[in-house]
């Protein structure tokens, strides 16, 4: 949620006149500023321009978010599912929470293991360092790369076990 939404409804929070924060939050969706988040667990608002909920993570039509494998991919799942246990060993040997999911996204032919990373905490990306050569997250991403070569800026977004 950008800056001024957070400010809007933390101020109705502030001046607690009744049914403030409803009220704004009414008005940002009436108005297509913000979409409801579909998570019954979660339900914030979010700003229009967001694709996936800051919160949860879930997309605007209330799924978890998921992979996102580059459309004309055929790699085998249990190269897929490599990647994913490597990316969640990586996280846990690091001794941080594992993300909702990391994305890659590629500047090059090279392959996605010299791709952009990204990582998300539920809605929230933020980028992150390229995994080492050698590593076992850099060997799982050759597996991808072998079947076909990133397109320039094509996306590809593996979602973690919680
Ligand atoms: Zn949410």
């Amino acid at each position: 949620m950008p800056d001024f939404l957070d400010a809007l409804l933390t101020t109705a929070d502030r001046v607690q006149l009744a049914n403030t924060r409803e009220v704004l939050a009414a008005v940002l969706h009436e108005s297509g500023l913000a979409w409801r988040c579909r998570n019954d667990a979660c339900a914030i608002e979010n700003a229009e321009e967001r694709s996936h909920c800051t919160r949860c993570g879930y997309d605007r039509s209330g799924r978890p978010m998921g992979d996102l494998t580059p459309s004309r991919y055929g790699v085998p799942a249990r190269k897929w599912s490599a990647l994913r246990r490597a990316l969640t060993a990586f996280f846990k040997e690091q001794g941080v929470e594992a993300p909702t999911a990391v994305a890659f996204r590629s500047e090059s032919d090279g392959g996605w293991a010299t791709a952009e990373v990204f990582i998300y905490y539920g809605g929230r990306r933020t980028a992150h360092e390229k995994f080492q050569r050698g590593s076992a997250v850099w060997e799982a991403l050759e597996a991808p790369t072998r079947f076909e070569k990133p397109v320039h800026c094509e996306p590809m977004r593996v979602a973690l076990p919680h």
